[in-house]
């Protein structure tokens, strides 16, 4: 059985997901938020601003924009 650290909470966790359990609702809703941001704005100049208009902090949005479906267009 192997051990995942949680992204978001540092907890350990064994499922597959990229984040724990409890975290996966609110990791959903950040990228829900993230999709919806970018369906009606620009993408900001960088990542600190994208993260000051949609309240997701730094680290998570690259995560997302990284390994996610979210096709963002620059
Ligand atoms: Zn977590």
């Amino acid at each position: 059985m192997e051990l995942n650290k949680c992204s978001r909470c540092g907890a350990f966790y064994t499922t597959s997901n990229n984040v724990c359990p409890n975290c996966v609702p609110k990791d959903n809703c950040d990228q829900l938020t993230l999709k919806n941001f970018l369906a009606e704005n620009e993408m900001p100049a960088s990542m600190e601003a994208l993260s000051a208009d949609t309240g997701i902090s730094v680290k998570n949005l690259n995560r997302y924009l990284a390994d996610s479906d979210i096709n963002i267009c620059l």
